[in-house]
């Protein structure tokens, strides 16, 4: 599976080579030009490189209870129709920066979740565009604060927060839509499992659906559900989201501190 980067500080795109398996520099436009016809340049040292998140959405759209044990866990039935939500473009974040828990929730927690990332526009779509506009997909966390969650009874606030949405590092490219796996770790110990097959709603289905109330851009990108397992996370632990075969997102969480209240471990 190729694999689709941004690097930092430039946020030029890279990708793996499939002559090579090594990641380069790409010249092409990831969103003109499809991976058979991508021109390489220079190679990157992955292990000196930082990566962004691999997208810079329009938005980024959220479906709930995609799978019937997570629904059950938190006592609610499941949805006759894709459950759709937003996420604000400004919680995006990048794969190694921290997850800031803000001094308004007391329970943050974490959702292992598998991305689609859209490599063309959408609108009313067929099942056979929508699947061909998939350009791949990633790891991606859908933090969220559950108590205000249940305290506004809406989502604006408890998914929006600054640095609850990291994705990446890498999209695979043009994946196995019908064999996906997503593990959530917390500090190094397994918590969520699921597969795509377990979904109430596939990606094809969900892309339909959500095609027909919203312009679906190039770059936008679909969170498709989480698992069972979601659980609250503390100052000082690490959150890893896998898709197997593809990557691991791996982000540290951190207390949120007023400028002045910075500690040695948290300059
Ligand atoms: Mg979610």
């Amino acid at each position: 599976m190729i694999r689709l980067y941004r690097i930092a500080p430039e946020g030029l795109y890279a990708a793996t080579d499939p002559a090579t398996d090594e990641v380069h520099v790409l010249y092409s436009d990831p969103f003109e030009t499809l991976p058979g016809g991508w021109e390489y340049g220079r190679r990157i040292d992955l292990h000196s490189a930082s990566f962004l998140a691999p997208v810079a959405p329009s938005k980024i759209v959220g479906i709930g209870r995609n799978y019937v044990e997570h629904a059950k866990e938190l006592g609610n039935p499941m949805p006759t129709e894709p459950l759709f939500f937003l996420k604000a473009p400004s919680s995006l974040s990048g794969p190694r920066a921290p997850i800031v828990l803000p001094p308004e929730s007391e329970q943050v927690e974490f959702e292992g979740e598998i991305a689609l990332v859209l490599r063309r526009r959408l609108r009313r779509a067929t099942p056979e565009e929508a699947r061909s506009a998939i350009l791949g997909v990633m790891p991606a966390c859908d933090v969220t604060a559950r108590d205000l969650q249940k305290k506004d009874g809406r989502f604006a606030r408890a998914k929006g927060f600054d640095t609850f949405c990291p994705m990446g590092p890498a999209i695979g490219v043009d994946p196995d839509l019908d064999d996906l796996s997503v593990v959530t770790r917390v500090n190094g110990v397994e918590r969520q499992r699921g597969h795509c097959r377990e979904m109430a709603f596939g990606f094809v289905d969900i892309l339909v659906y959500l095609s027909r109330m919203m312009t679906l851009e190039a770059g936008d990108v679909v969170l498709t559900g989480t698992p069972a397992g979601v659980g609250p996370l503390a100052d000082g632990d690490v959150v890893e989201v896998e898709i197997p075969g593809l990557g691991v997102l791996v982000n540290p969480v951190e207390a949120w501190r007023a400028v002045g209240e910075a500690t040695s471990d948290h300059p």
